[in-house]
């Protein structure tokens, strides 16, 4: 499907979105050295930066005057430590209120499916309070619309409402019986699809299930609930795609989002499961026209193959400064608060702890394909079964080879033991954890899904930093927002949105530690050593905060505003 859709997108067309798509000349074949797009510095500041600057070094106090040249931060301290570097050219800028501070890295958020789905109406239960709203919504979208067209709806989560209920065929059958309905789950690991689109993607109850997903049953009948990605890629293939210009203003717009929440680079993390190859291309060609409101690196849908990618083009860490390839993503098991995360205990009132997407072969084969090629693995573990699944398949790819610095990741890493980290300290596995999953999904979690003594081992960053790892916390985009401040509140208060208590206290970190996975850390795990602190020799990535999170109660960190982005000392995002 991957090269039919792309080559559907990709039809004559004077537009240069349609000709970075059709090829793969525009990718850069700068590969090498994740740093090696380094300008030469000159003597002279381009730029002076005055005013309060929070450099994100641990234990470092603001300093008052930052230089900047070619992009790189050439000096760093008092006014009278950078005055040397200052000439007739340099533009000085004085941050006013403002603090400046590192650009925070978000490691793991989703570009291309969320801009599938941005216009979709959102079916979520911060805007939805019960399940009776998402289907009286779901009907008035549906009665607004002309038959046989399409109705959607996105991050629809029954995880949040009582009982789990399911949007099922039957009832889809009901709200829209004249027109196709595909709704995609929050946690986008699960559809929900009625009869007529069921028909329109040629599914019916004797069609065997896909690699990698379920169209569930009850009764051996379709109930139009889809399960993994192997399930719902088939439907998004089906649904109307936006057009060309309509992708690139919404890629644009998620990425000027994320730069209004102090990002200035990100990891998108499943590059290629949308419209194919293009999407590498088309971020080039994006970045062409206009330089991007924060940097990208992409994680390389393994599904895709490598040889598709290479192919286009797509090679280890090809590609320049702004959109670079960088990793490659496997997704082991599914959501755990639908129930399809993997674990070794079965879930509360269930008889089973749900499964993995793939036999330990088949993961072994595809971790196989991605390090042969020399890429960085990111491999997608949630339940607590599925993290040992994981970390016993690294042991077995990493076995006998020689050690290098890929910094290969678990992503999400929702539930662990305090062993698991021992095990991946040693194989130089680093987590990514989604930390708002405390935040939204804590209290469901702990009463409905898991129970408490399970609960409490969600997103252990602090074992996780004990065992001597490195860990980065992330949003996965849309699956929560991008709010890297947030994040690591969290991660200071582990507070549960549904009714503010704290979930396992034991497993707080410091605001220095917090801060450093949404910083440094996360540079480092995305391959960007170059950022993630303002120091001297470091890209000239920052943004303008009301208040500075080094110094600052961890309590108001989600308060805190951008004003500005800035990447190379070039404005990216204004307020
Ligand atoms: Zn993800």
């Amino acid at each position: 499907m991957y090269q039919n859709h792309t080559h559907e997108l990709a039809c004559c067309s004077p537009n240069p979105l349609h000709s970075a798509m059709a090829s793969h000349l525009s990718v850069p074949t700068s590969a090498g050295t994740p740093a090696n797009y380094f300008r030469p510095v000159t003597g002279r500041a381009d730029l002076l930066v005055l005013g309060r600057i929070a450099t994100g070094v641990p234990g470092a106090p603001e300093v008052e005057a930052m230089a900047i040249s070619g992009g790189v931060i050439t000096g760093l301290g008092s006014v009278s430590d950078v005055e040397g570097l200052v000439g007739p050219g340099t533009e000085i800028i004085k941050s006013g209120d403002g603090v400046i501070s590192p650009g925070f890295i978000e490691p793991h958020m989703h570009l291309w499916t969320t801009m599938l789905v941005e216009p979709w109406p959102d079916l979520s239960a911060l805007t939805n309070a019960t399940f009776d709203d998402v289907v009286a919504k779901l009907k008035a979208v549906a009665a607004a619309t002309p038959d046989g067209e399409w109705v959607h709806g996105k991050l629809f989560d029954p995880s949040l409402y009582e009982g789990e209920p399911d949007l099922t065929r039957k009832i889809l059958d009901q709200i829209a019986p004249n027109n196709p309905v595909f709704v995609l789950n929050a946690s986008m690991h699960f559809g929900y699809v009625n009869s007529k689109a069921l028909e329109l993607a040629k599914v019916s109850n004797s069609t065997p299930n896909p690699p990698g997903g379920t169209f569930e049953k009850e009764d051996g009948e379709l109930n139009g609930v889809l399960s993994e990605s192997g399930a719902i890629l088939p439907f998004l293939a089906v649904v109307p795609q936006p057009t060309q210009a309509e992708a690139a203003g919404t890629l644009i717009k998620i990425m000027t989002d994320a730069a209004a929440a102090g990002v200035t680079s990100m990891r998108e993390g499943a590059t290629g499961a949308v419209i194919g190859v293009g999407e590498v291309a088309l971020l080039h060609q994006l970045n062409g026209l206009k330089r991007l409101p924060t940097r990208i690196s992409t994680a390389q849908w393994a599904t895709v193959g490598n040889q598709a990618w290479k192919d286009a083009g797509v090679t280890p860490f090809s590609g320049d400064g702004m959109v670079r390839a960088d990793a490659w993503k496997i997704v082991t098991d599914g959501s755990n608060q639908g129930r399809s995360g993997y674990f070794l205990q079965p879930y509360l009132n269930e008889t089973t702890g749900g499964h993995t997407n793939m036999t330990p072969e088949e993961l072994r084969a595809i971790m196989n394909e991605g390090i042969d090629a020399g890429w960085q693995l990111m491999v997608h573990t949630n339940g607590d079964a599925a993290v040992e699944f994981g970390i016993a398949a690294y042991a077995d790819a990493l076995a006998g080879r020689e050690k290098n610095d890929l910094r290969h990741r678990l992503e999400h890493c929702s539930f662990a033991h305090e062993q698991d980290f021992v095990e991946l300290k040693k194989l130089g596995v680093s987590p990514s954890f989604l930390m708002n999953h405390v935040y939204y999904w804590g209290q469901v979690f702990r009463d409905n899904i898991l129970g408490p003594e399970r609960a409490n081992r969600l997103d252990m960053v602090a074992s996780a930093l004990k065992a001597g790892l490195r860990p980065s916390l992330h949003s996965d985009y849309n699956v929560s927002p991008i709010h890297p401040l947030l994040s690591a509140k969290t991660a200071v208060k582990r507070v549960m949105r549904g009714n503010g208590e704290v979930l396992n206290a034991s497993e707080s970190v410091s605001n220095e530690e917090a801060l450093k996975a949404i910083t440094v850390d996360a540079a480092w795990q995305i391959h960007a050593d170059d950022r993630g602190t303002l120091e001297v020799g470091k890209r000239a990535d920052y943004a303008v905060l009301s208040d500075n999170p080094w110094t600052s109660d961890s309590e108001g960190w989600d308060k805190i505003t951008c004003h500005e982005t800035r990447i190379d000392g070039e404005i990216a995002f204004q307020a």
